[in-house]
């Protein structure tokens, strides 16, 4: 019954219950940075449409060419216009990006030309084919470009641009509630009565949402009652497509949402062998799933990360959902207990690994430490790391 979890083992249950939104949008390309693209991309066109100069210069036709010979420049091709055909032994004046005329396969960039009058002197003869970009390059029409589950990054959408696609279908952003459980919580701003502290952890998972792309519903504070909870989870679930409570998932009689989740729904919750963290909560009520993250803020802030943000991201419809991780030599010496410990580590440029720095307190109501820190240090149960060992990293979002 107290048998602590691995963490692997929750995570991947947890991604085989994920059942993916169907909900799909059209989108302009201005409104879809950051979301999941919903459909494979075949671009009807070719990048670039025609063979272009790559720099500003002169065209010829190369084997036509005699240097030692002034040559006439019989046409002028900025970019936007297109040229006449160029007949052997003549150049046209080409600028980047102009299309290269018929009849010419070459360009001569400006530095290696001299002007004489209306003709040049060519200084040096490039290879054939110098300078020039052929029709295709980037993308040849037909090509699939983009796949379904990728991330729209900026560069995605100037490709859809560059293949002249106007809108783009994506799946909606998934609708996340935020409930933050606790007697003791004030909304910054307010005033702090004996025994209140300010709650933080609603603002914490707000970024961390915002920044994955997701749509935040932001449901408050709710007593530690029953009949607040319950209140507050049935709303939420007509509300989201997903639940995120904080804090009140201990084993304490003032913490209901388990017990709600249960009544309401269905419940599974793990003793996960994680530090911070431990308790998660997980289930479905009126079919939106719940997750009952731990309430210190350190506990919440890893569990978002390591359980529940691959499984939005699943939800959401992306293909690649589990975090990059990365290496780093630790400059620290520690040992972990009987669970899989995420220490806050700063890195510090190190070849061939950068150093990793641990924050002096690991606590799990330290948010000063995750504040401090730009990646978690993965240390697995009953594992020492010794100062100039190896360890894992899980990079922090900014
Ligand atoms: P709980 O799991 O509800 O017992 O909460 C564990 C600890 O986290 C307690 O010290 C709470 O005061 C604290 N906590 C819970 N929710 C928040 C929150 N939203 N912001 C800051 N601290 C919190
Ligand atoms: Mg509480």
């Amino acid at each position: 019954m107290s048998q602590l979890r691995p963490v692997d083992d929750v995570l991947q249950e947890l991604l085989d219950d994920v059942v993916p939104t169907a909900r799909v949008e059209s989108r302009r390309l201005d409104d879809a940075w950051n979301c999941c693209l919903a459909e494979d991309i075949v671009s009807p066109v070719s990048v670039p449409p025609a063979d272009n100069s790559a720099m500003d210069g002169y065209a010829i036709r190369r084997d036509s060419i005699d240097t030692g010979r002034d040559i006439p420049v019989t046409d002028r091709i900025p970019a936007g216009t297109t040229g006449r055909r160029l007949e052997p032994g003549s150049a046209a004046r080409i600028f980047t990006g102009a299309p290269i005329p018929p009849g010419a396969d070459t360009v001569v960039i400006q530095e290696d030309t001299q002007s004489v009058g209306e003709h040049i002197r060519i200084l040096s003869l490039p290879p054939l084919g110098d300078n020039v970009r052929v029709r295709g390059q980037d993308i040849q029409a037909g090509a699939t470009i983009l796949l379904a589950g990728e991330k729209l990054k900026s560069a995605s959408i100037g490709l859809l641009a560059s293949v002249g696609q106007p809108r783009v279908n994506v799946y909606s952003p998934l609708r996340v509630a935020v409930l933050s459980t606790g007697d003791e919580l004030v909304e910054p701003g307010g005033q702090l009565q004996p025994g209140q502290i300010y709650n933080s952890n609603r603002y914490v998972l707000s970024g961390l949402l915002r920044r994955l792309g997701f749509e935040v519903v932001d449901l408050g504070i709710v007593e530690d009652t029953r009949v607040a909870t319950r209140q507050a989870l049935s709303d939420a679930a007509g509300a989201a497509d997903c639940i995120l409570t904080t804090g009140g998932v201990s084993v304490g009689e003032e913490d209901h949402v388990k017990a709600v989740v249960e009544e309401l729904g269905e419940l599974k919750v793990w003793k996960l062998a994680i530090k911070p963290g431990k308790p998660l909560a997980y289930g479905h009520v009126a079919d939106t799933p719940v997750f009952g993250l731990p309430g210190n803020p350190v506990s919440t802030f890893v569990t978002f990360l390591v359980l529940a943000t691959p499984y939005l991201l699943s939800m959401q419809g992306y293909r690649s959902v589990l975090p990059a991780t990365g290496r780093a030599v630790a400059d620290f010496d520690f040992t972990a207990g009987s669970r899989r410990e995420y220490l806050r580590v700063r890195l510090h440029p190190g070849s061939p690994l950068p150093v990793a720095e641990v924050f002096g307190n690991q606590g799990s109501g330290i948010l000063t430490s995750v504040v401090w820190a730009d990646a978690l240090a993965i240390v697995e149960p009953g594992e020492f790391v010794a100062r100039g060992d190896e360890v894992q990293l899980q990079h922090l979002p900014e």
